[in-house]
């Protein structure tokens, strides 16, 4: 890579792509090449490795990274770019208020680089507005897990996929996105004969390896399981006891199942399925006890997101099956720290340790461990919002740290003009990307390798990402950018930190400061990690033991951190599409992962063997609706929605519904012209989350000639 002189001894760290959180052993060989194995001892992976993970080494070179701060274009010292960042933001707000700045962030961002940058949003500057690129991928399931749990928890770990007897993967292409995982599942089936059911409009490589695939119609997932609910009361399978002692609202949310799904034959029709294969999955899931039900984009990434989660989470509350080996619904968070940013707030509706703003204690408990008397109040703007806000100029200062939105975001092109528009916008990154072209300051963010923390995975697993690789050029870390920045703005004492472990400590400590059990998120026993302790940290579920042994599960006792500690049942309406396919748009677009790209492509992009399996944007569409347009596999194909338009080559496959067509989301304007899914996608939200609706875009697609 040209960026060491000797070699290395094997760092233990975790990989920066998916939910899954795989460990990684990487050392640095004599010529400089980064060496990575699956770390044997990670109990997420066991060794192994995906596609992407094994290349890791092959993402740490120079190419395309920022290497020194740039003001307007112009390479610059780190005292004059954190001199102008700060004494811009201090100016805007001083002259407009708290509100007229924000930070969006990332999921890539590491645990303590998330808590310092939500501490100085929430607690110093005085405003909600951060907000994070998560809000793209589960902040309907963080809504869904309030609204029945009272907070946001996730009771799956990855030991019950392998000790249930059923495991349904409903809106998950998990072989592709979360790819150890299931390589774990499969292993599994091998000797348990674990059945499993895929619950996607799309035939993926996931249903390719199922027992049964349920193609359902796109956004009809709540009409499936509320006809899956009122089954289970049909046919007696509920567990009276639990729902009786443990949980409100089960009339309620059966009244309403059963009103809209009175017959299998009403849900077959409704969810364009055969009423057989329904019956089959209702009757499968009715019997087997052991049953666990993995959710992720495809039911986040909707209008109606968070009834979707509480529809399947309904389902396990029903049968008690929830917190117990083999047994509950799960969410795979598709970033590698999805989790960790929840655990600090990065959500602009989230304060820190799983507190929110709704009750006035939390956040004077909060203000009060921070010592912060400018706390923010109320939530701030979510990314479509924010986005929004920095376009029509309420908010003039924006800072973007370690994502794309020039590319990710929906109304892409919107977001672009937004850029442009902002008074002074801020990009802290590894590489150049779409989005630095509109940065204002540059800052040379530290990649994976260069930069240590902790991170936490879809099991609520804390690992460490540790560095053993000096930085890039000038490239700094993270917390430190954001702490170097919060000093010169006045805040010195609060960000007074000289390592990433002592900022974990006040992290673990603010989570224990005055809990007394009211949220079950508490690594109050980290507090006082030393730094040994801290370097030595091996791979830990939370809640912690108390003593030894395992991890303590959650919510398996039938308590729950609602004010009464019972879960709620949430009564759903099965609500469609946000916006419908019509004669002018008659394709309902599909958007996700390819197997061996992340994001948007700025690190696996450069490796040649993981652009071989799919070399440009492709655009699947059933044979039907190829046929109709006069499409064959190879042309370029003009796709456009309401919002924009990209070209992407047609692949016709039998995987696609006829009426339906699929779009990678990783291509940007660096490594393919119009090619962004982004661009297309709506950006129409979730009322209870803000997550937009991502995975259903009306399109017109027509053959573009070539000259
Ligand atoms: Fe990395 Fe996810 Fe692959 Fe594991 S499954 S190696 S965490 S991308």
């Amino acid at each position: 890579t040209g960026v060491v002189e000797a070699p290395s001894a094997e760092a233990r760290t975790t990989c920066p792509y998916c939910g899954v959180g795989c460990g990684v052993l990487a050392r640095v060989a004599a010529d400089g090449e980064v060496i990575v194995r699956g770390d044997p001892e990670h109990p997420a992976n066991f060794g192994r490795l995906c596609s992407k993970g094994a290349a890791l080494g092959e993402t740490t070179g120079l190419e395309g990274r920022l290497l020194v701060p740039e003001i307007g274009g112009r390479e610059k010292s780190w005292d004059e770019a954190l001199d102008l960042v700060a004494r811009r933001f201090r100016e805007t707000i001083d002259r407009h208020g708290p509100d007229s700045v924000a930070f969006y962030v990332s999921g890539q961002l590491l645990t303590e680089d998330y808590y310092v940058a939500n501490k100085l949003m929430k607690g110093f500057i005085g405003s909600g507005n951060i907000d994070t690129n998560s809000r793209l991928c589960m902040a309907s399931s963080v809504a869904g897990h309030r609204r029945a749990f009272g907070e946001d928890i996730v009771p799956g770990i990855y030991a019950d996929l392998e000790e249930a007897d059923l495991v349904v993967l409903t809106g998950s292409n998990a072989a592709w996105c979360h790819p150890v995982l299931y390589q774990r599942l499969l292993a599994t089936r091998q000797k348990r004969g674990t059945r499993i059911v895929v619950i996607d409009p799309r035939r993926t490589a996931t249903a390719d390896e199922s027992d049964h695939h349920l193609a359902l119609d796109p956004g009809t997932d709540v009409l499936l399981f509320n006809g899956l609910l009122a089954h289970l009361a049909r046919t007696g399978a509920v567990d009276d006891d639990f729902v009786a002692a443990a949980t409100t609202g089960f009339a309620d949310a059966v009244g309403v199942a059963r009103a809209e799904a009175s017959s299998l034959a009403d849900v077959a029709a409704g969810c364009g399925l055969a009423e057989a294969d329904v019956r089959l999955f209702y009757e499968l899931f009715a019997a087997t006890e052991r049953s666990v039900t993995v959710y992720s984009q495809g039911v986040n990434q909707s209008a109606h997101g968070t009834d979707k989660v509480n529809a399947i989470i309904n389902c396990h509350l029903a049968t008690g099956r929830i917190g117990r080996l083999g047994m509950g619904p799960f969410s795979v968070t598709g970033q590698p720290n999805a989790m960790g940013g929840r655990e600090v707030g990065g959500l602009a509706n989230q304060l820190a340790a799983h507190m929110g703003f709704e009750q006035s204690d939390e956040v004077d408990r909060v203000a009060r461990f921070w010592k912060a008397p400018a706390i923010a109040r109320q939530a701030g703007l979510k990314a479509v919002d924010m986005f929004r806000a920095a376009g029509d100029g309420r908010v003039k200062a924006l800072w973007i740290m370690g994502t794309n939105p020039a590319v990710s975001m929906p109304d892409a092109g919107r977001v672009r003009a937004a850029l442009k528009d902002c008074e002074f916008v801020v990009v802290s990154d590894v590489t150049r990307t779409d989005t630095t072209l509109h940065a204002d300051v540059l800052l040379p963010a530290a990649a994976w390798g260069e930069k240590s923390g902790s991170v936490t995975n879809s099991e609520r697993r804390m690992s460490r990402q540790r560095a053993f690789l000096p930085s890039a050029g000038s490239a700094r870390a993270d917390w430190r950018i954001i702490c170097d920045i919060a000093q010169r703005m006045g805040f010195g004492d609060a960000f007074a930190f000289d390592e990433p472990a002592a900022i974990f400590r006040e992290h673990a400590a603010l989570s224990a400061f005055e809990n007394d059990g009211k949220r079950l998120f508490d690594i109050g026993a980290l507090a006082s990690l030393a730094d040994a302790a801290y370097e030595q940290f091996v791979p830990s579920i939370w809640p912690l033991p108390k003593s030894g042994g395992q991890h303590r599960r959650l919510l398996g006792e039938g308590r729950f951190p609602t004010p009464d500690g019972r879960a709620r049942f949430v009564a759903v309406r099965q609500e469609g599409v946000a916006l419908a396919v019509d004669v002018h748009r008659p394709v309902a677009l599909n958007t996700g992962r390819s197997r061996d790209q992340w994001h948007t492509m700025t690190r696996t992009g450069r490796v040649p063997r993981l652009m071989a399996n799919t070399a440009e944007p492709t655009l699947e569409i059933a044979p039907q609706d190829a046929a109709r347009e006069g499409l064959a596999d190879g042309d370029l194909a003009h796709v456009s929605s309401r919002y924009g338009f990209v070209r992407a080559k047609v692949s016709i496959s039998a995987n696609q519904k006829s009426g339906s067509a699929f779009l990678p989301m990783h291509w940007s304007g660096q490594f393919a012209a119009n090619a962004g899914a982004g661009s297309l996608a709506s950006p129409l939200t979730d009322a209870f989350s803000g997550q937009p609706e991502l995975k259903n875009v009306p399109v017109r697609i027509f053959r573009e000639a070539v000259a």
